[in-house]
Formats: structure tokens, C-alpha cells, sequence
């Protein structure tokens, strides 16, 4: 008996590994009802990281042969940097997250993770190693505290706390009837979009993965939101390698590199100050945005 439950429990210990790496990455995209088409070799091995780096190298995808999405994408993400992503919508934003996730495999070239190429170690150790802040978070019907602790259950309370505290999620939950056992989720309290994302926030400080992959808000956030939540995004991109999908020029002036996307090919890149000194189609989005500071960049 005791020979046939282990390899269960097993399994179903994996499961719930790759249930909980899914969950946050299927709220990102909102879209992934079908299984992920993709499958490890036999003998994958586990991915293993390092310093953290990025590279996408001559990366040539489509979802249907006919209608390629993505051209010859090549750009690095180092140690420790911060790389945005901006451009109109269909530019092939998602789709580069959803890529870096190998949701997908390429029709050419190489994904690498400290220069592992990402389709040959195993998808539940590539998953682990990046945190997700979705753009809309979804919450389970359970205290505030859990829906933090989900983030890394087997962490200790202090450990939560202190990840809640990281996230500016403090006050708010001092002003709750019953602090962090206040239940949240479709049958709680109801919880707006900023502190959704401060919740996935903490989530992700929690299980401290490497590489770290926001799809910033696009819903307009009072700015007092905006700057909380900004101050609390830094603090989590501190010492970590992150991809941030831009939808607010004014988030991401410090970025190490921005990529501005069109048609699933980068147009033009570079630091906020050279992209504003090349004047091209980046400095027209900032003057735009200027002009409307609740305009999203994929509108423009
Ligand atoms: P962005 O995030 O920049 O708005 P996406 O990466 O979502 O752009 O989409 C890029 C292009 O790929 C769009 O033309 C979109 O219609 C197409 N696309 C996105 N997801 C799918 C899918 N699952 N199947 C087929 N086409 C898709
Ligand atoms: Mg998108």
C-alpha cells in the first residue's frame, strides 16, 4: 500500500507545483484554457540560475504558420537589469512573456536563461524561476494572509508578514475589520485593482524567484496607487533581473533598456534619454502621454 501512495503523493505534489506556477502566469495572460502544447525531453534537466540573465536570440514564432507574430527578436536582459517592453497593442508584448514561460516553442532561433536554452530543462524548474505580477490578479476566497502565503506556503508567518510590509500592504490591511484574517475573493471583501496587484506583489517578494515579469495596470489607478505601487515594484526589482510590460511611459524612465515593439519586431531601443534624443516613435508616445497621463501605451 505504503508503495502505491508515495509515487501518488508524489504526483500529486508535482501537481500542485505546477497548479500553483500556472495559476498566476494564466491570470497574466488571461487567456490559457488549453494545456500547453509544449513537452519536456525525457531527462530534462532542471534549469539552473545563476545570475539571472535573459536572451532572446533571432526568435521567429507565429501561433499559425501563415501569420507570423514575431521577426527575428534579439535583445539581452543582464544580471540584475530592468528591461521594458512597450508598444501599441498586437505589437507581440504578451506573446514575448508568454514565450519566455515556453507556452510555446519557436519556429527559429533560441530562448536562454543564464544560457540555458529554455527548451531543454524541464517546464516545471523554468516556471519556479520567474515571479509574475499579472496585470489582474485573481484572488482565492480565503484570508488576506493565505492569499499572500500562497506565494510560498511552506514560508513562516513572519516571513509573510514581512513580504506584506514590502508591498505597502500594511495600512490597508490595518484598516480591516478583522487585519490579515479578513476573507478576500469573489464571497469577501471586495479588494480594488491596486490592491490586487500589491497582493500578487507580495506573492511574488515571498517566493524571491530570480527573474521577475510585470504586465503593468493598465486601468487608471489614482496616482497615490500609482506611486505605491511603483515604490513597492522597486523595491521587488532591487537584485533581481525583471521584464516589465510597460503600459505607462512614466514607470519606466529608470528601465536599463526599453524596447519599443511594433508588428513583432523592435523598432527602437534604448535608455528614456537616447529614445526622447532619437525623437522618433518612443519621444511621440511620451508627448502623447504627456498630453494624456491615463493613456495606456497600447493605445498609441
Ligand atoms: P500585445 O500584448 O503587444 O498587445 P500580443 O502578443 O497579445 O500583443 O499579440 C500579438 C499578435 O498575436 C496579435 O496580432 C494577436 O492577435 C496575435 N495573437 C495573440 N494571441 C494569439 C493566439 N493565442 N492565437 C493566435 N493569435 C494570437
Ligand atoms: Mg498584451
Amino acid at each position: 500500500i505504503l508503495q502505491l501512495f508515495m509515487p501518488l503523493n508524489f504526483l500529486g505534489m508535482v501537481y500542485r507545483e505546477i497548479r500553483r506556477a500556472l495559476t498566476d502566469i494564466e491570470n497574466m495572460f488571461g487567456l490559457l484554457k488549453k494545456a500547453p502544447s509544449v513537452s519536456d525531453e525525457p531527462d530534462a534537466p532542471p534549469l539552473k540560475v545563476i545570475q539571472g540573465a535573459i536572451e532572446f536570440r533571432e526568435v521567429n514564432f507565429a501561433y499559425h504558420a501563415e501569420r507570423p507574430i514575431l521577426k527575428n527578436l534579439s535583445f539581452k536582459v543582464n544580471p540584475g537589469e530592468k528591461v521594458a517592453v512597450v508598444g501599441p497593442s498586437g505589437a507581440g508584448k504578451s506573446t514575448l512573456a508568454r514565450l519566455l514561460f515556453r507556452f510555446y516553442d519557436l519556429q527559429s532561433g533560441e530562448i536562454l536563461i543564464d544560457n540555458q536554452p529554455i527548451n531543454r530543462v524541464s517546464q516545471l524548474s523554468l516556471r519556479q524561476a520567474i515571479g509574475v505580477v499579472p496585470q489582474d490578479t485573481v484572488l482565492f476566497n480565503d484570508t488576506i494572509f493565505s492569499n499572500v502565503a500562497y506565494g510560498r506556503p511552506e514560508a513562516a508567518p513572519e516571513e509573510v508578514n514581512t513580504a506584506i510590509r514590502m508591498a505597502n500592504l500594511d495600512r490597508f490591511i490595518e484598516a480591516l475589520p478583522e487585519g490579515p484574517d479578513t476573507r478576500v475573493g469573489e464571497r469577501g471583501l471586495k479588494v480594488s485593482g491596486g490592491e490586487k496587484q500589491r497582493i500578487a506583489i507580495a506573492r511574488v517578494i515571498l517566493k524571491k524567484p530570480p527573474i521577475l515579469l510585470f504586465d503593468e495596470a493598465t486601468s487608471a489607478l489614482d496616482s497615490a496607487t500609482e506611486k505605491a505601487i511603483l515604490s513597492s515594484l522597486n523595491s521587488l526589482a532591487k537584485n533581481h533581473t525583471s521584464l516589465v510590460i510597460a503600459h505607462r511611459l512614466s514607470t519606466i524612465i529608470d528601465a536599463d533598456q526599453i524596447l519599443v515593439m511594433d508588428s513583432g519586431e523592435i523598432i527602437e531601443r534604448g535608455t528614456h534619454q537616447q529614445l526622447m534624443n532619437m525623437n522618433g516613435r518612443y519621444a511621440a508616445m511620451w508627448r502623447l502621454q504627456q498630453d494624456n497621463p491615463d493613456e495606456s501605451t497600447a493605445t498609441l
